[in-house]
């Protein structure tokens, strides 16, 4: 007798969010980790930005004197910065990774082919998803070092695909660079 085969599969999803609170501080109070705002898992970085907000905390009052009021403004400006290249980056990650188009495609392969430019191109990358470093300016300038990548793979994609859809790639990466300097700058400024 042929035995019955019962197959269950289990389909299981959980929505993302990418949470900006319109504050990290609030009166005598600070938010720190995923209250302080998250992004996208790609990048595991909850974890480390929940530790770090802790750290940037302590730091603040030390170096104020138990100040509560000066330590929190310190602070919150320390967490903006922190979270502006965090959210940055995982945004960039989950196009690259996720996404199903021609410049997501090319944004994968620059990614590539910068890590395996070199030892230092690697480490780099790391800093950024680590949160050593935490520099919208690191993010921008390495944005623009993978940017370049293209033009790396420009026979590649003349001969495997389509030259449109490469200047389409870079055009995409082109404004996303120069948004990120842009960004950089804004922060720099205020
Ligand atoms: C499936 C999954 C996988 C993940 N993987 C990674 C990873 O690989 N690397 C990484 O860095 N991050 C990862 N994260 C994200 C990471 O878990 C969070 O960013 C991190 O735990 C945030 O820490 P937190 O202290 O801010 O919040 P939480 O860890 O959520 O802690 C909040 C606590 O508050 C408690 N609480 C809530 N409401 C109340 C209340 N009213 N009264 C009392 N207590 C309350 C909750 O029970 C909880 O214990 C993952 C998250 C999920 C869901």
């Amino acid at each position: 007798m042929a035995k019955g085969c019962l197959s269950i599969k289990f389909h299981s999803a959980a929505a993302n969010f990418c949470i900006i609170p319109n504050a990290s501080v609030r009166g005598n109070a600070a938010l720190v980790g995923d209250a302080r705002g998250c992004c996208h898992p790609l990048t595991a970085s909850g974890i480390t930005a929940a530790v770090k907000d802790a750290l940037i905390l302590r730091d603040a009052l030390c170096e104020t004197d138990l100040d509560v009021s000066a330590a929190l403004r310190r602070y919150a400006r320390r967490c903006g910065r922190l979270e502006l290249t965090r959210r940055t980056l995982a945004e960039e990650l989950r196009e690259a990774f996720l996404a199903q188009t021609p410049e997501a495609l090319l944004l994968r392969e620059c990614i590539f082919s910068y890590w395996r430019t070199s030892d230092k191109a690697r480490v780099r990358s790391m800093a950024l998803l680590s949160t050593v470093d935490t520099s919208i300016f690191s993010l921008a300038t390495q944005y623009g070092t993978v940017a370049l990548q293209a033009f790396r793979l420009l026979p590649l994609w003349f001969l495997e695909r389509t030259v449109a859809d490469w200047h389409k790639g870079v055009l995409r990466l082109v404004y996303k660079s120069l948004a990120f300097r842009y960004a950089a700058i804004r922060q720099w400024l205020y």
